[in-house]
């Protein structure tokens, strides 16, 4: 084993030990495709979805947030394509009756090896288109049911909308809509932890601008551009992240233009974290044309009527937090820290009183750990053990200082910080905590 798949099953370990992540409905012998947050992956995922939505409704005043529905009209799914175009290729083995994604040959030859070593020779079926659309039931009369689907992506929440964004707010063009939530999709082979599920959750950004060829790809630069400098803001490594255009044949049936972002996974190599796709007005002039309503725009400053086209930034949450985990993991002598960026550890600090048996420790200690969660933040509390291992423990859920309460606290008002990434120590007065892990945060 590579020293690569080594650091994808530490962290597939580490996440379950600490309480990160856990495989779906585990009891049951687990659901394919699924996961579960625990106590601090659901922290972690909170804190990321968080920095997105404030990097985008707090930060700026040309983007306004929608929380769209999971289930959808029927037509909505023919009107973007999905029902008929969004499927995969998928071939069957004959010998095992595995299925496999045609267009994924690494798969496929690992598979082909796998046999080989037993002496089998593989073949595969014919590829058959696989629609990815996941379907469910509505309505309590039997036979009466209407068949839906669970949004294969939340994109299209964003342009149903539209007209209600357009009549409810004061948004102009250019415009953006941002919007997470879940997506479900009956994927062929689901795996590599949080990278393939069936169900999942997205992030992402409709950016509506004047159908003008020039300025659309200013803003898809533009957007392009930002996302990178966004998941590095966040602490991912530079040398990790790259560009990726796609192929003619693999952009989507609406993309005019199309690139990802990939990170230099453990599971062979560069892998796509996000997609920032040019949809042209593909969507906004399919849903007039299926709904009958009017989803064009009139621009008041240039005394036109036009129907936008759309940038838009399409990423997986549960995929970024995989990266993130995967990025921050460090082994130092016996020492494991995940070197996570403060915004998304699951704790900003832990407060620690030296011993646990010293009522007046363990008092000062509480008050300070009450004052420290009534700011906001989520704040960890230990006093088991020595303070090596309660060091130790809190490093490897990444969190980034450790406070500690003892004798000369109780004279002088001051604390021990510790700091996970440096091992340094240094004094801090109480009354200053707050600002000193505010400060730190930035
Ligand atoms: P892939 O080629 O990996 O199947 P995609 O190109 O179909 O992905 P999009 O439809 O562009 O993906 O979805 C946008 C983002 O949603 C992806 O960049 C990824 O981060 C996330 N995503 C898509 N499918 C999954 C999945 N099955 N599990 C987890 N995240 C996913």
């Amino acid at each position: 084993m590579t020293d690569n798949q080594h650091i994808m099953e530490k962290v597939v370990a580490l996440a379950k030990r600490r309480g990160f992540i856990f495989p779906g409905s585990e009891i049951y012998g687990g659901l394919s495709g699924t996961w579960d947050y625990g106590p601090l992956g659901t922290l972690m995922k909170q804190h990321l979805k968080q920095e997105f939505w404030k990097a985008h409704t707090h930060e700026r005043d040309d983007i306004v947030g929608l929380d769209a529905a999971i289930f959808m009209h029927p037509k909505v799914w023919e009107a973007s394509g999905h029902t008929e175009a969004f499927s995969d290729p998928l071939v069957e083995c004959k010998i095992c009756h595995q299925r496999f994604r045609a267009d994924h040959p690494e798969e496929l030859k690992a598979h082909e090896d796998m046999h080989a070593g037993k002496k089998e020779k593989t073949e595969w079926t014919d590829p058959k288109t696989f629609n990815l659309l996941v379907a469910a039931e509505l309505g309590s009369v039997e036979g009466e049911k209407m068949k839906v689907y669970l949004r294969g992506e939340i994109t299209q929440g964003v342009h149903v909308n539209f007209k209600n964004v357009l009549d409810s707010t004061r948004v102009k063009i250019p415009f953006g809509v941002v919007q997470i939530g879940k997506a479900f999709r009956n994927e062929i082979t689901p795996g590599n932890f949080l990278f393939r599920m069936r169900e999942f959750e997205q992030m992402e950004l409709q950016y509506f601008v004047p159908p003008d060829q020039a300025e659309s790809m200013q803003w898809f630069e533009y957007w392009k551009n930002e996302r990178m400098q966004w998941y590095m803001s966040l602490g991912m490594r530079p040398e990790k992240l790259r560009f990726r255009e796609h192929e003619p044949d693999e952009r989507a049936h609406y993309a005019r233009a199309a690139w990802d972002i990939e990170y230099d996974t453990p599971f062979g190599g560069w892998k796509e974290m996000l997609g920032i796709h040019h949809r042209g007005d593909w969507d906004l002039k399919r849903h007039s044309q299926f709904s009958g309503a009017d989803l064009s725009y009139f621009d008041e400053a240039s005394k036109t009527r036009y129907t936008p086209w759309v940038i838009e930034t399409s990423g997986g949450v549960d995929r970024a937090l995989l990266f993130f985990l995967l990025d921050a993991y460090r082994e130092e002598g016996e020492r494991v820290i995940l070197k996570l960026h403060p915004k998304l550890a699951p704790y900003k600090a832990a407060v620690f009183p030296l011993l646990a048996n010293k009522p007046h420790l363990v008092e000062k200690a509480r008050q300070i750990f009450k004052d420290l969660k009534s700011k906001d933040m989520n704040i960890a509390w230990d006093d088991r053990g020595n303070i090596g291992k309660r060091y130790y423990s809190q490093d490897e859920i990444g969190t980034p200082w450790c406070i500690t309460i003892d004798f000369q606290t109780l004279e002088d008002d001051t604390v021990t910080v510790r700091d996970r990434d440096t091992a340094k120590q240094e004094r801090i007065v109480v009354l200053d905590l707050s600002q000193f892990l505010e400060e730190k945060m930035r």
